[in-house]
């Protein structure tokens, strides 16, 4: 047993193996009983560090919240991790809260959740002082502490009376956090919440995964908009985003613009009902809908860890709030996307706002917007510049994920190409998709392209020099420039693309094209992130999978079962057994309980599928322990087809045959429909045949099979993408080993 039991603690309840900066300095003082004020930014890791003293100190720890959501959300992700906590909100009916705090006397919970409101309320304070001498308060941590504060974005007076509870339980000491670090709020802090001599944490406010990406608003932003969410979910087609408008009738214009471009996008306001707006904000967090199209209002009270782009569409008021804002993208520390649209003109708005103000403030106000606009239109790096708001000093020259460090000013004359591509969608009548139009100037040799006598055009090949990624970009920039158009293609998913005026323009020779020379990307270390390789890919979207029924199960949002950084650890290592499944980022003990039954069996499956081994070895890092060796007998079993688990295969394939449906089979077997679809594919590799009709209409099946023809068929998500919705992964796949000849 090692002596360091917080380094125990946090790898048995929360599964990590090291600290984030700040955090263990934060945690001892908590252990100390000393007072800390801790500024880290949005994704710093602040909760752990009073979740982590409320395990290993005795009594209770309280925790002051504003918003019921962070509250359900904090228990919810305490609960699966196996630390007990609850909540006692104006939500609950008075039973319930009198039973929780019943519960809570009796010392049920480790933590305790409340609202500031709740904490100052004479009758709560008398249950505190109760709870106080029969369990012991252990730690009262603030949470959001900025809003004590009147130079704070979110002043709240009840805070105000939080220092006066600090009094009544001396000895118990508090812990105030927040991701505002203006110089002005934190000493507001320190004397609201009476911390006495505080440990005062302040990390760097640098968020080295979000990449900042400031544009002025022309015309085409919305077109630039559907661009970058195309991007964004070429590998990923949920992957989240919230886009942000000034007013209600912003959103609801743009939310519908997106809808009828396909995109699953939803709206929030406060001119919505309250049963409608928790409805899509449900939506979201479940990943029902993938883009939140909302006012600044929403956000503060959601704690969404995977949300991979914030998208202003308007001018932010200060630099504060768009720090914020945009710092609600990539929580997880993975990588995200923060694009901005300004323009000078939104100075008439803000100046309405502005009005409203008091005379003192007006001012400071028009000032922080000049500021916000001087800032997009520099070209300094984005980074430098907001850092610089909060006193912070970039090291780096170039800090490699902004729009100014990474696009060079160099921009290069492209008509030529552009005439050929567009020429090329003239020639194929405007009835495709950008990337068959590039596949026709390639040349490439296509059934498809064959068979409707495009290889016969005189645009067929004459780009064949240049990659399919070059002239992609070159698509999306023409998209960008407003020279090609989007347009609805039928019942198909797969937009088409046409000639806008301004295209005739360049065709003619009279309108040239400049396009922003490509550059290596030059790339930042990101905590946590790791380009999976095809393999690794493929493991990780079944386990997302398997994460999505776990979490529709468990009714709680697919980030509460995991995080995407441990479904890819558990993608690239494979662990086959309890002990290394515990060795994986974030699998506590709770977890280990709770989900090694569901995810061992199915990455044992894909390994059996692929004929892997399970737990390779890895390349040796002097930080990484050593990993375990796997065994010559383990080997031998996880290979091919022919040992145990092909047996597992071959009886799903004779069940199915015998007429049981993949339900009745995932019951009766008691595996997931992802596993089992797995087993049939491994079956129909090997050469055995399968009515695919029984899972899937014909209709569907022939729509899968021809985007295969016109997409490959690896990877699948550009196909997935094509054919929307209802077709599955588990669809595709099916299909696709189905029209693999069978290995001699
Ligand atoms: P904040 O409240 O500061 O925005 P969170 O407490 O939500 O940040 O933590 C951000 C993310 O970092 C979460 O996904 C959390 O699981 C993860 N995290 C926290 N502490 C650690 C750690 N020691 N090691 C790895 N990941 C961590
Ligand atoms: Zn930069």
């Amino acid at each position: 047993m090692s002596e360091d039991v917080a380094a125990d603690a946090l790898k048995r309840f929360f599964g990590f193996d090291g600290f984030l900066p700040g955090q263990r300095e934060i945690v001892e003082a908590a252990l100390a009983g000393r007072d800390a004020l801790a500024l880290m930014p949005t994704g710093g890791g602040k909760s752990l560090t009073y979740q982590l003293p409320a395990t290993l100190l005795p009594g209770v720890t309280v925790v002051v919240s504003p918003l019921i959501a962070l509250m359900k959300d904090q228990v919810d992700r305490l609960l699966a991790n196996g630390v007990a906590a609850t909540a006692i909100t104006s939500a609950l009916d008075p039973d319930e809260r009198e039973r929780r705090e019943q519960a809570a006397l009796r010392g049920a919970y480790r933590l305790l959740y409340v609202a500031p409101e709740r904490l100052v309320n004479p009758s709560f304070l008398r249950l505190l002082d109760t709870l106080h001498s029969q369990q012991g308060i252990a730690l009262f941590a603030v949470d959001e502490a900025h809003c004590v504060s009147e130079w704070g974005h979110d002043f709240r007076p009840e805070y105000r009376k939080i220092g006066a509870v600090r009094a009544r339980y001396a000895g118990v000491p508090m812990l105030g956090l927040t991701a505002t670090a203006t110089e002005r709020v934190r000493a507001d802090i320190v004397e609201q919440l009476r911390l006495r001599e505080p440990l005062i944490h302040v990390a760097s406010f640098n968020r080295p995964n979000l990449r900042y990406d400031v544009r002025q608003r022309g015309r085409a932003a919305y077109r630039e908009l559907l661009v970058a969410l195309r991007d964004l979910r070429r590998d990923n087609p949920d992957a989240p985003a919230i886009i942000y408008c000034q007013t209600r009738r912003g959103v609801e214009s743009l939310c519908d613009k997106l809808l009828e471009d396909g995109v699953r996008a939803a709206p929030y306001h406060a001119g919505l009902a309250p049963e409608q707006r928790t409805r899509y904000q449900d939506d979201f967090i479940h990943d029902r809908t993938t883009t939140l199209v909302a006012t600044v209002a929403f956000g503060m009270g959601v704690a969404k860890p995977d949300v991979r782009m914030v998208a202003h569409m308007d001018t932010p008021r200060n630099l504060e709030s768009y720090y914020q804002e945009s710092g609600r993208a990539g929580r997880d520390g993975d990588p995200a996307h923060c694009l901005l649209f300004y323009s000078p003109g939104d100075r008439a708005r803000v100046e309405y706002f502005i009005e409203g103000m008091s005379e003192e403030q007006q001012p400071i106000a028009r000032q922080q917007f000049q500021r916000v606009l001087s800032w997009a239109m520099e070209s300094d790096c984005r980074r430098r510049g907001l850092l610089a708001y909060f006193g912070e000093e970039l090291a780096e020259e170039n800090c490699g994920a902004c729009d100014v460090c990474l696009n060079p000013t160099e921009r290069e004359d492209r008509t030529v190409d552009a005439q050929k591509l567009l020429s090329a969608v003239a020639r194929t009548e405007q009835r495709f998709g950008l990337m068959y139009v590039v596949s026709v100037v390639r040349g490439e040799n296509k059934k498809v392209i064959r068979e409707r006598g495009h290889d016969q055009l005189s645009v067929y090949g004459i780009g064949a020099n240049q990659s399919m990624e070059e002239w992609r970009r070159l698509g999306y920039a023409l998209l960008a420039q407003g020279m090609l158009a989007e347009g609805a293609n039928g019942s198909s998913a797969y937009p088409t693309v046409r000639l806008t005026p301004l295209a005739w323009e360049v065709l003619r020779g009279n309108e040239r094209v400049e396009v922003a020379r490509a550059r290596e990307q030059p790339r930042v270390p990101r905590r946590g992130e790791a380009q999976l390789d095809t393999t690794a890919f493929d493991l990780f979207e079944r386990l997302r999978a398997l994460r999505r029924e776990l979490a529709d199960e468990a009714q709680v949002p697919a980030y509460v079962i995991f995080p995407d950084a441990t479904l890819r650890a558990l993608a690239t290592r494979r662990p086959e057994t309890r002990q290394q499944f515990a060795q994986i980022p974030g699998v506590g003990e709770a977890k280990i309980a709770a989900l090694a039954g569901a995810f061992l069996p199915e990455i044992r499956a894909f390994c059996d599928e692929r004929g892997l081994e399970s737990w390779p070895e890895v390349e040796s890092d002097e930080n990484a322990a050593p990993a375990p060796r796997v065994t010559e007998a383990s080997r031998a079993s996880g290979a091919g087809l022919g040992g145990g688990r092909g047996a597992s295969a071959r009886e799903t394939l004779d069940l199915f045959r015998a007429g049981l449906s993949l339900e009745e089979i995932a019951e009766r077997r008691n595996l997931t429909r992802t596993t089992l679809v797995g087993h049939l594919c491994d079956m129909l590799n090997a050469g055995e045949e399968l009515d695919l009709t029984r899972l899937m209409s014909a209709d569907r099946l022939r729509a899968i099979e021809d985007a295969f023809a016109r997409l490959g068929a690896s990877p699948l998500s550009p196909v997935k993408e094509a054919l929307g919705e209802e077709v599955s992964f588990d669809d595709l796949r099916l299909v696709r080993a189905a029209l693999r000849k069978p290995s001699p």
